[in-house]
């Protein structure tokens, strides 16, 4: 937050049209039920416009970080000590990981779980706002996901939910998990590993979108991210070739066995990789080379594809004369599995609060980006989302470790509004579009949804039996058995020498819009 982001503040937001969007509907959709004077307390407590302003800033805050995965140290700092300062109490640097925390309100059941993320992406450095390629600091990194607004959604939720549960003395326990490098799939898994979750009742996860939606069933892959690193012995390249042994050599036949592989594989998968050291000059046969996987499929399939992948490995280690002297599992997680009724559940909120209103200005300036896009130019979304199903054939796709949450505790996902629609997703249109007011309003929105679900979970027990019963039938048949190997560690390491690149220079340009 800084003085810039606050001036602008007045102009973007009319407190007209906040004050009412959530008690009387906002322009495209009223509410559709009469609602308790405890949630009309809650949401109007969202509504006022300091409340968006505050975690406005806090987003805007953490877009200018644009910190990577396991590097959010002043993103993850300053969302555990807003949520601290507001009476929560912190675990920090959870389940061995210095960004991870759990920020805790209350006592007693039921206990209620936020997920929240806050990790940025490598290379989509842009300014915000602004509707077509113009990087603040060519090749640093960018927020083209929205995780800025994500985490500071669940904290907004949080201390909204405390001052309901204060005023009205209402028993139970608000969890915020400040969840590192979900770009990397990363934290859930070490999460559950170190029993984060146990006790944890029910779980609302929240995601950036350019919709205002919630959906159920099994999505996304599960996934392996591991490294391969081949050891040689370094020769000169042209004078005695034959006294060496190329470790890039072994990556290379690594990766076209994977590359032939692929024909053989489920339908469901997904492969691909980067290699990370390959040598460093051509007259010097390389001794160490290694290479980066995902490997993805379904739950059913993904342990069996790892485990032809690592013999496409051996494979490459014995036709080049090698060693395969590492094998790195950074993360291992399962497909989503998403509740229905509690997706039923924060559906009707999402009815509830509606879409908010945009400005002109806001619609002038997410046509321009659709524009420049090649996309239909209809300016932000206007309509809340249906309640969507899973599809009925899977075709594979990406992975989040929400997933492994989602076997450990019943869970949804929101999504909320504030990307423009038709902007890329990992791109420097949806790094432009998270910034500013549609990002502020649109994490508004989820929070209301959040809370409101939340507050649906802590006051009534008939929608958390129906949730929690269909988790025991979903676990019956789904028992969670992590994927992860014993020995695996959190890769917290993970973008240290990147970030140690950025974050003075990004630091020294200010990362103003
Ligand atoms: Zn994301």
């Amino acid at each position: 937050m800084n003085a810039h982001l606050k001036a602008r503040t007045g102009t973007w937001l009319p407190a007209a049209v906040l004050g009412f969007s959530l008690i009387f509907g906002p322009a495209a959709s009223g509410p559709k039920e009469k609602i308790s004077g405890q949630k009309k307390f809650l949401l109007d407590w969202l509504a006022r416009p300091q409340t968006l302003e505050r975690f406005g800033g806090i987003s805007d805050a953490i877009w200018s970080y644009a910190e990577l995965g396991m590097q959010e140290f002043k993103s993850s700092k300053l969302l555990a000590d807003t949520l601290e300062a507001e009476g929560f109490s912190l675990e920090r640097g959870a389940a061995g990981m210095p960004t991870c925390f759990v920020a805790s309100y209350g006592s007693g059941r039921p206990v209620i779980g936020l997920l929240g993320e806050f990790d940025a992406l490598p290379m989509l450095s842009q300014k915000g706002r602004v509707p077509k390629k113009d990087p603040i600091l060519e090749g640093a990194p960018g927020h083209g996901c929205g995780h800025n607004a994500m985490c500071t959604a669940a904290a907004a939720a949080a201390i909204a939910l405390k001052q309901v549960m204060v005023k009205y003395r209402l028993p139970g326990t608000i969890k915020v998990f400040g969840s590192p490098a979900e770009e990397t799939i990363a934290s859930r898994p070490y999460m559950v590993r170190a029993g984060l979750f146990q006790g944890v009742d029910v779980v609302i996860d929240n995601h950036s979108s350019s919709s205002l939606s919630t959906g159920y069933g099994r999505d996304g892959n599960a996934i392996f991210s591991a490294i391969f690193t081949f050891r040689g012995k370094t020769a000169h390249s042209a004078g005695a070739p034959w006294m060496g042994r190329s470790a890039l050599d072994a990556v290379e036949i690594m990766n076209v066995a994977a590359n032939f592989l692929r024909e053989h594989l489920p339908l469901a998968h997904r492969l691909h990789y980067v290699i990370l050291e390959g040598g460093e000059a051509p007259n010097v046969v390389p001794d160490k080379a290694s290479v980066w996987y995902y490997i993805r499929n379904t739950d059913e399939e993904v342990e069996a594809m790892y485990d032809r992948v690592l013999d496409c490995a051996k494979a490459g280690a014995l036709a080049s004369g090698t060693e395969l002297a590492g094998v790195r599992v950074l993360s291992a997680v399962h497909q989503r599995h998403a509740n229905k009724c509690l997706a039923e559940l924060i559906q009707k909120n999402i009815d509830l609060a509606g879409m908010p209103a945009w400005t002109e200005e806001e619609n002038a300036f997410a046509k321009a980006l659709q524009k420049e896009l090649g996309k239909e130019e209809k300016g932000m979304p206007v309509e809340v989302g249906k309640l969507k199903a899973p599809g009925e054939v899977f075709v594979g796709g990406g992975s989040s470790d929400v997933g492994e949450v989602t076997l450990v505790a019943p869970t949804a996902t929101l999504s909320f509004p504030g990307q423009v629609p038709g902007a890329i997703g990992h791109h420097w249109s949806t790094v432009a579009a998270t910034f500013g007011s549609t990002a502020w309003k649109g994490l508004n929105a989820g929070a209301k949804v959040i809370a409101a679900t939340a507050l649906d979970l802590l006051t009534d027990p008939g929608p958390l039996k129906k949730v929690r019963d269909e988790f025991e039938a979903t676990s019956r048949q789904h028992p969670y058995k992590s994927f992860l190997p014993a020995e695996a560690q959190p890769p917290i390491d993970l973008n240290q020498d990147l970030m140690k690149k950025w974050r003075s220079l990004m630091e020294r340009s200010d990362q103003e819009p």
